[in-house]
């Protein structure tokens, strides 16, 4: 079986390493400022899932310039992708969120724009524009489902319901030009069997997806989670228990769709559970190791 790394789909598309530097559009979403409700996604930490994203207060390109100084030892020759990761980033005006995706892409080291949003935020000026970006760059859309289930997506406080998810991304992959749909997932709500959480997962390989990125639930502090974890310590998979499901997960994808992510990756200093979230290498090696076993493999991006 097959799979395809961020890693090795930059390699072969940019032909060098590519490095996501997370940027702040200034947003915020309707699940916090209550046109759908208070508090957002219940797992969703007060940084709107984007601890590493760079501070909304200076302009796109002061913020890029940061983020690049973060990266830059490493980097050496690769490039860019600018990622407007946390809150909802076609959430507001969109000229002013359009002037700041221009301003993104006009950096000559950046090759692609990744848009971090909701299916639900998708107006039809923000259809014109992603087309029009679509057209002149590589355009990531991420669009974050976690369940394909109801009551899950209830419990969670998503504030959309399926069909929506669905006409967007199908919506959205029809566009002309580069423009490619990466979906979120989460593994690992307690309200969640297992046979469940592997059916979203196979409702996403058969849409037209680029991408995925699969986490496992991750408690983060002064998340409503971690309230609800106090109250009621629910029960998080192990390492190996969670590796096991990854495999299962895969399996289910299509070769072609490229797995950006297979963990959760809360900041270390807000993580309450599961712990051995944190030690990512270990986490990395396990799954390696596992995949290996399993004669899961990374294939060719085609
Ligand atoms: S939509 Fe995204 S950023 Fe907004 S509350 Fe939910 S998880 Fe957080």
């Amino acid at each position: 079986m097959n799979y395809v790394s961020a890693g090795q789909y930059y390699k072969e598309t940019f032909g060098t390493k590519v490095y996501r530097l997370a940027l702040d559009a200034g947003c915020t979403c309707p699940t916090r400022d209550g046109t759908l409700g208070f508090g957002g996604c219940i797992f969703c930490s007060g940084s709107g899932s984007g601890e590493f994203a760079a501070n909304r207060d200076l302009s796109v390109r002061e913020q890029l310039r940061e983020a690049k100084a973060k990266v830059e030892a490493k980097c050496k020759g690769g490039k860019y992708i600018a990622y407007f990761q946390n809150f909802t980033n076609t959430y507001g005006d969109e000229e002013v969120l359009s002037g700041k995706y221009e301003d993104a892409i006009s950096d000559p080291e950046v090759v692609g724009l990744s848009i971090a949003t909701r299916p639900d935020c998708l107006s039809e000026r923000m259809y014109e524009i992603l087309a029009d970006l679509a057209g002149r760059t590589h355009l990531y859309i991420e669009l974050g489902l976690q369940t394909i289930h109801e009551e899950s997506a209830k419990w969670m406080r998503r504030g959309y319901d399926l069909p929506v998810f669905e006409e967007a991304v199908r919506r959205l992959a029809s566009l002309p030009g580069n423009l490619y749909v990466i979906v979120h997932v989460i593994l690992d709500f307690p309200c969640e069997t297992k046979k469940q959480m592997i059916e979203t997962i196979s409702y996403c390989a058969h849409l037209p997806i680029h991408g995925i990125k699969i986490a496992n639930l991750n408690v983060l502090k002064g998340t409503d989670l971690a309230g609800e974890y106090e109250k009621n310590p629910f029960r998080l998979m192990e390492r190996q228990e969670y590796c096991d499901l990854l495999a299962e997960a895969v399996e289910k994808l299509r070769p072609d769709i490229v797995i950006y992510r297979m963990t959760g990756d809360g900041a270390k200093r807000d993580l309450i559970a599961p712990l051995w979230v944190a030690d990512k290498r270990m986490t990395r090696n396990t799954i390696d190791a596992y995949f290996r076993e399993h004669d899961v493999v990374q294939g060719r991006y085609y």
